[in-house]
């Protein structure tokens, strides 16, 4: 961030008296992990910030500390809509353009608050009066550790601050497995662990944090579910209502389940075709790939979505026959790219 920014963004938060933090819909652990970070930041500055998230965040985060002050936008929405008319700034972390947040659009864009967007995905697009993108940070926790510590506002701070950013950085970099060979990112793991998180703890808390009934469901959908296409290195599998049902799915199980297949030799895509759990002919897409395989560009031009390089989601208004279809498409469309060794 430059000087200016800095400044700026100082002189934004000083003024402001009702201050809301946002992240997207079906919040992962960087959407809730940057914004609990940024909430505790921003209360050490003597603010009173409340944390709004469109949807249901998972349970494998609900250890997190603070949780249990997020404001749900779907259950207390009249509750969320008189905070947002009353709101003089409010922050958007981890999404590029409004619609991210679904049903929570119009209070976002119609309150009469000033916006700034603290985001890593690429294109950002969103109304505000400060925009702090940058698409090569691993996560949007990591820029929450950057700014709060060129702020100088990193030593007053706790585990309550570290745990969520460092949670926020796990996950979005699959425990430091991809998108994390940035020096930078170790240097911010080694102050963070100055306050006194446990790392091993952190990991197992979400990791290692299932029901019996979810690592069943990964073993089943890897031996019964899983369609390869060998010659394009490339896989998906579907997960309908039925195998909901029957593993008694409840969100968040079927994080992660994504990334298993690339661990097959050679593998550079793989996509998993979601049913809505309540909605008909609504199919969540999520895409993972490796080195330089764009699965955005992908997700932008089959699944009405978009993301990052490795890792995207979108989503299909159609049944799952056809879903598997035009992921058939997909593959064959990026054919090229995808046999390129
Ligand atoms: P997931 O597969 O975990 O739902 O999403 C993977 C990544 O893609 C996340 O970083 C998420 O924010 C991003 N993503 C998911 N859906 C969309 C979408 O519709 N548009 C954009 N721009 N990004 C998305
Ligand atoms: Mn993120």
């Amino acid at each position: 961030m430059s000087e200016d920014q800095l400044a700026q963004l100082s002189q934004l938060i000083s003024d402001a008296q009702n201050i809301i933090i946002t992240c997207h819909t079906s919040p992962d652990g960087d959407a809730i992990g940057s914004s609990l970070g940024w909430a505790e930041y921003l209360r050490s500055q003597g603010k009173e910030p409340v944390v709004i998230v469109p949807d249901q965040y998972p349970d494998f985060l609900r250890w997190l500390p603070n949780t249990e002050k997020i404001i749900r936008y779907d259950k207390h929405t009249e509750k969320a809509d008189m905070l947002f008319k009353i709101a003089d700034l409010i922050f958007c972390l981890d999404y590029n353009t409004p619609s991210r947040v679904e049903e929570m659009q119009s209070a976002l864009v119609e309150s009469p608050a000033q916006r700034v967007l603290i985001d890593h995905h690429p294109n950002p697009d969103v109304p505000a009066v400060l925009t702090l993108s940058c698409p090569e940070a691993s996560s949007t926790s990591e820029l929450i550790f950057s700014i709060v510590w060129q702020l100088g506002g990193f030593e007053q701070q706790d585990k309550h601050f570290a745990t969520p950013v460092y949670c926020g950085m796990m996950t979005d970099t699959g425990g430091f497995t991809f998108n994390s060979t940035r020096p930078e990112i170790f240097f911010i793991i080694s102050q963070l662990l100055t306050k006194g998180i446990n790392k091993d703890k952190i990991y197992r808390n979400v990791y290692n944090n299932y029901s019996e009934d979810r690592l069943r469901l990964m073993g089943y959908v890897m031996y019964q579910k899983l369609v390869t296409d060998p010659a394009r290195h490339a896989s998906y599998f579907t997960l309908t209502k039925k195998d909901m049902r029957d593993f008694h799915f409840i969100k968040g199980d079927a994080e992660g389940i994504v990334n298993l297949p690339l661990q097959i030799k050679g593998q550079k895509l793989s996509v998993s075709l979601r049913e809505d759990t309540e909605k008909e002919n609504v199919i969540w897409v999520s895409l993972r790939s490796v080195d330089d395989f764009p699965c955005n560009k992908m997700a932008a031009e089959f699944f009405n979505g978009g993301g990052h390089l490795n890792a995207s989601g979108g989503r299909l208004y159609c049944s799952m026959a056809e879903a598997e279809a035009i992921v058939k498409k997909a593959f064959l469309a990026y054919e090229d790219l995808l046999k390129k060794s």
